[in-house]
């Protein structure tokens, strides 16, 4: 059994959030795990490497083992909390554009997505954009990777709805590459 693992590591609920309704993360957390899973099962219809998909929903003290093939998407509170701009790098583009809802450093290797911009009463733009940052961290590519693209996978995506066979098949090709992220920002 060789599952591929996509990891949530949620920064919001540890901190002060007083622009969060009184529930916080933990309704939408569920529902975004259920969603990423219906997303990348057809992906590995496709590659066969894997024999199955899981995603987790981590607390920010945890630190879970990855495999070198794993994706972590740290879900952070909004731009000026960003784990790539804490770890030297720059989401200036994401501060400057309020519609982008997530951010991949390709030279720290860190996937990011912002909490206050994804979530809208609903968890299928916080769901989306996680795989969206996924397909770029897999792909090492930038926004070359929207060119010909559709669906979650073009630029400035609707999340609403779901990933399209081309989105599978790009993330297919890419999903066994070792990406050796870490765990523990
Ligand atoms: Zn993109």
């Amino acid at each position: 059994m060789t599952a591929f693992t996509l990891h949530l590591k949620d920064k919001v609920s540890s901190i002060d959030r007083p622009y969060f309704d009184k529930d916080g993360i933990g309704p939408v957390a569920g529902r975004v795990v259920n969603l990423l899973k219906g997303y990348l099962g057809p992906i590995i219809e496709i590659n066969k490497t894997f024999t199955k998909v899981d995603v987790r929903w981590s607390p920010d003290n945890w630190a879970p083992a990855l495999l070198d093939t794993d994706v972590i998407v740290y879900v952070v509170a909004n731009a000026n909390t960003s784990v790539i701009a804490a770890s030297g790098g720059t989401v200036a583009r994401a501060i400057a554009d309020t519609n982008i809802l997530g951010i991949t450093d390709l030279n720290s290797k860190i996937c990011e997505v912002y909490f206050d911009r994804c979530f809208q009463g609903s968890p299928k733009e916080l769901a989306g954009a996680a795989y969206h940052e996924a397909a770029h961290i897999k792909s090492n590519m930038d926004d070359t990777l929207h060119n010909g693209q559709d669906g979650f996978l073009k630029g400035s995506p609707d999340y609403n709805g779901s990933p399209s066979k081309k989105n599978a098949a790009f993330m297919a090709l890419h999903l066994g590459k070792k990406v050796n992220l870490r765990s523990g920002l």
